[in-house]
């Protein structure tokens, strides 16, 4: 959930790129940063914070060039700082990404082995250095493009500018959406339509998996197998609205679209990837010292209470009760002494789920939020808060607000297996590698090259 911007432009894009960034903000993000190439040289501008960090540093070192990429990061991988900022760069390389890259870890190992330095901690940096090493090698940069993408693991949107083909803009597509905008002699790259609102409404989509090459004159696509492909050209609105449909016909397939990208952000939120841990704030509930928990939520949010109660019984041996927040709230519930209740809601303002709040506070317990707006009243009334990332849910049925609770629902239950000594640290990390894998087989192309695979024998299965 942050962003990606590119342009080939007519005159110096940095500018351009920083407003393309400001379209974006809606997303989220800890820090910026944009590279364009003159002169045949990549040069970058990064900063931590406020696009205004970014632009006072753009003030006191302008950075020319007409062709340039620009990135919000929402840091999965290492802290927002300048360092750990995008664009990432190898030898005559810059990145942008959105995702995560799964095999970083193997890859990073790799080219180290190999006598690559690397300046940061983010798992995009081994896509630069990689993309590095090809052209190191003497491929060109469609070839180096192409064959790193086949390297990479995981969901993630990717544009890159290479120094050799410095009016080209390489970029891919897989589980983080991607779009395509064409002007008149330039053209543009954006996480969204509404990235390239400022320029252009005529936007073409990548399909999951796809990755292209941009250039001036138009595009090349090409899908997940590398054949080329043609994917149709839409007139955009999305100035009319900050939330659009994008290249869907509803918000609830588009929000289906999103979870790859909600779920790894609701992931990086609790879960250090490198050392493969869960990581819970201190404050408000001790998972090591309660005594039961209590799950309660209304609709779909009730289905991620009645799986995690499994969750929390396995991992860490506890008690747990749950039921429909419109029951809980008019029973009267034997509350256990030193227990936890945790509160599920999208909105935080579910009135059902309050009321059992209260309810439960009133009986001592400890109270946890599980809620996708962090200033709404259920998540002011408890002790302890654990977001879901999901970004705004305009579809009635619960998708993508839905799985971010099951993944914050996952990592709360293995925390408190981990603070409980239910779990060892192996066990822990098992888990927790396994959660971080989640992301990739939801994206659409997955699914798509899954289905036609074991599609006979799914009907084989299926009842009569
Ligand atoms: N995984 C990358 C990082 O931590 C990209 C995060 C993002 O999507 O902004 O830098």
């Amino acid at each position: 959930m942050c962003g990606i911007v590119g342009i080939i432009g007519k005159e110096a894009v940095s500018d351009a790129l920083v407003e393309g960034l400001a379209r974006l903000e809606y997303r989220g993000y800890d820090s910026a940063g944009i590279a364009t190439i003159a002169e045949g040289r990549l040069d970058r501008r990064r900063a931590v914070g406020k696009l205004s960090a970014l632009r006072s540093v753009l003030h006191d070192s302008p950075l020319p060039g007409v062709v340039g990429i620009g990135h919000t990061r929402w840091a999965t991988h290492g802290a927002p700082t300048t360092a750990n900022a995008h664009p990432h760069a190898g030898e005559r390389v810059a990145v942008v990404h959105n995702g995560i890259i799964e095999n970083f870890a193997d890859l990073r190992a790799d080219l180290s082995a190999h006598g690559m330095n690397f300046e940061s901690e983010t798992d995009t940096e081994t896509v630069a250095k990689l993309i590095a090493q090809k052209l190191g090698a003497g491929q060109p940069p469609r070839e180096a493009f192409a064959a790193s993408l086949g390297q990479l693991e995981g969901a993630f949107a990717l544009a890159v500018l290479i120094e050799d083909e410095p009016e080209t803009l390489y970029v891919a597509r897989r589980g983080s959406p991607l779009a395509i905008g064409r002007g008149q002699g330039e053209m543009f790259v954006g996480s969204d339509a509404y990235a390239l609102a400022p320029f252009t409404n005529k936007v073409t989509y990548l399909a999951d998996g796809d990755w292209a090459i941009v250039t001036r004159q138009g595009m090349e696509v090409f899908d997940s197998a590398g054949a080329p492909v043609k994917r149709d050209e839409k007139l955009s609105d999305a100035s009319a609205a900050l939330v659009d449909k994008g290249e869907h016909r509803h918000f609830m397939a588009k929000e289906i679209h999103e979870q790859p990208e909600v779920i790894s952000h609701t992931l990086a939120a609790y879960i250090d990837p490198v050392a493969r841990q869960v990581r819970l704030p201190d404050e408000g509930i001790d998972f090591s010292a309660i005594s039961a928990i209590t799950l309660s939520a209304c609709g779909t949010a009730y289905y991620a209470a009645q799986t995690a109660k499994y969750w929390f019984e396995t991992f860490a041996q506890l008690p747990v009760e749950h039921d429909i927040a419109s029951e809980l709230r008019y029973r009267d519930v034997p509350y256990r002494e030193g227990g936890a209740a945790l509160l599920i809601s999208q909105s935080g303002e579910t009135a059902d789920t309050l009321a059992a709040l209260r309810d439960a506070k009133e009986a001592g317990q400890k109270i946890g939020a599980i809620v996708n707006v962090p200033e709404s009243t259920i998540a002011r009334e408890a002790d302890a808060l654990y977001p879901t990332y999901a970004g705004p849910e305009i579809g009635v049925a619960s998708t993508k607000a839905f799985t971010c609770q099951l993944a914050t629902l996952a990592c709360l239950a293995i925390g408190a297996g981990r603070a409980r000594g239910v779990l060892s640290a192996e066990e822990e990390q098992a888990l927790v590698t396994a959660l971080l894998e989640v992301p990739r087989p939801i994206t659409a192309d997955h699914y798509a090259a899954r289905s036609k695979e074991e599609k006979a024998a799914e009907l084989e299965r299926a009842p009569d």
